[in-house]
């Protein structure tokens, strides 16, 4: 394991390469990631990415965004993320990722909470484009080394400054690896819950590890539950049937038939009417239909989505399918200013395990691929900046490995701590997490 970089990164998603590959090509960065390089949240995302189509666009995006955001939003943070999104776009599209087109221009989607459409994506398979390749671009990168099936277990910490990361390998053998500067970018905490779209590994680390050396945090209660997953009976993953479907026009049945709701509001709004749904009909979930599209459609624009139904028994152009909520995505985190800083000197933060306020209470769909990609790239400006002034210093000390020898123990640790500070606001969805506490 090699011991010594001018940056460490943690986590392999779209903030953690698009971070790596922003910082300037002479400093040694590594990127380590608990499993696969792929195995990340990022790699999933079916609906899209949203843009700023037209500057005549930006208060309507603007408004959908807070409204979403339920006026919770840090402002500063939604106008930068709204005004850098085209170049952020551009820049994906340079490095080789596809969007679909219509004719000359992009195909624009829709999904709920957006008054027009807005969104560009690659079928519904948008993440994996995107996450495979910026990984294309990274491991082209002579400057930059991925190690995989590598976990953070701790920061090393000197007067409230970090200086490296603390890591576990598969055998459990414990290492560090001193830095100048330290990125999470290791996701949201969805892996805490029963029922959630996200990976089963996305715990929320950084968010225990914040809490054990006083880095602050913000926002902990803002929890988003996505309306419609598909409903199953097995454990694992909740498969996500995006929003971008809703978009297209499939509609909310409940078990006698009827439409219930609104299906383009808010994620929260359209999850608590659902729950209110499921109450009065006695059932664990109610019904997405398709009908209104032809087959071919379907499988045109949401491959995807068609081929795992058909798996688990639904034809989408005849049947009605079963959809429950489920956990999907964590607005509140590490607290960082628009340039990715936490609290802790040399620590930085991105992509969903960090929190700016922009999303506010409620994230609007499609914006949290755009946040992760604008914001991560701000960040590595500021790392690049503080390595060619020196401003960040490398100090790491030797410490007492044996503190980490029972890493199971630890690992439960860091759950309890991260779920006592989700919940230490309201709950509604308190029944859906694993854990006790
Ligand atoms: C099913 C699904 C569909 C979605 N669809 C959309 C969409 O259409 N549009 C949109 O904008 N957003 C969508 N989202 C949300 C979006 O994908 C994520 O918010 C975003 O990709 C998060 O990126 P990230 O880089 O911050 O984290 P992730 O992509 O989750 O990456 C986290 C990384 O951190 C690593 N990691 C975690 N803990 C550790 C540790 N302790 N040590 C080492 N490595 C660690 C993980 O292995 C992983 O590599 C979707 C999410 C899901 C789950």
């Amino acid at each position: 394991m090699i011991k010594e970089a001018d940056v460490v990164i943690v986590g392999s998603g779209a903030a953690g390469l698009y971070c790596a590959l922003n910082i300037p090509d002479h400093y040694k960065i590594i990127v380590i990631t608990k499993k696969q390089p792929e195995d990340s949240d990022s790699f999933l995302a079916q609906g899209g990415i949203s843009v700023l189509r037209d500057n005549d666009d930006y208060d309507a995006y603007f408004e959908d965004t807070l409204k979403a955001g339920r006026y919770k939003n840090n402002k500063d943070s939604v106008e930068i993320l709204i005004r850098s999104s085209r170049s952020v776009i551009e820049d994906l599209v340079r490095l080789g990722v596809n969007f679909d087109q219509d004719g000359s221009d992009f195909s624009y989607t829709r999904e709920g909470a957006h008054s027009v459409n807005r969104i560009l994506h690659h079928k519904d398979v948008t993440g994996k484009e995107i996450t495979e390749k910026l990984l294309e671009q990274v491991r082209h990168k002579s400057n930059i080394t991925i190690v995989p099936f590598v976990t953070m277990i701790d920061i090393l910490e000197k007067n409230h400054t970090c200086t490296g990361v603390v890591l576990k390998d598969q055998a459990n053998t414990i290492s560090t690896i001193s830095a100048r500067a330290v990125v999470w970018a290791t996701g949201g905490i969805g892996g805490l819950f029963e029922h959630s779209t996200n990976m089963n590994h996305i715990t929320g680390d950084a968010i225990a590890i914040a809490v054990k050396h006083n880095v602050k945090l913000i926002d902990m209660n803002y929890v988003q539950i996505h309306p419609t997953t598909l409903f199953s009976k097995g454990e694992g993953r909740s498969f996500l049937i995006s929003e971008a479907v809703r978009g297209e026009g499939a509609i909310l049945l409940n078990k006698d038939g009827q439409r219930f709701v609104d299906e383009l509001l808010p994620r929260d709004v359209v999850s608590a009417a659902i729950y209110e749904q499921m109450k009065k009909d006695g059932t664990d979930y109610v019904y997405l239909s398709m009908q209104h599209m032809t087959g071919e459609k379907i499988r045109e624009r949401f491959p995807n989505i068609y081929e795992k139904c058909l798996e688990e028994g639904y034809h989408l152009e005849t049947d009605l399918l079963p959809v429950t909520p489920a956990q999907h995505y964590f607005m509140g985190g590490v607290q960082i200013n628009e340039d990715g800083k936490t609290s802790m000197k040399n620590l930085f933060a991105v992509g969903e395990t960090s929190c700016n306020g922009v999303h506010g209470a409620n994230r609007l769909a499609s914006n949290s691929l755009l946040e992760a990609l604008v914001f991560s790239k701000r960040a590595a400006f500021m790392i690049g900046e503080g390595l060619k002034s020196g401003a960040l210093e490398n100090g790491a000390e030797i410490i007492d490995y044996t503190q980490y020898k029972n890493t199971e123990a630890l690992e439960k640790e860091y759950h309890l701590l991260v779920w006592n500070e989700i919940s230490k606001g309201s709950v509604e969805y308190a029944g859906l997490c694993k854990h006790e506490g």
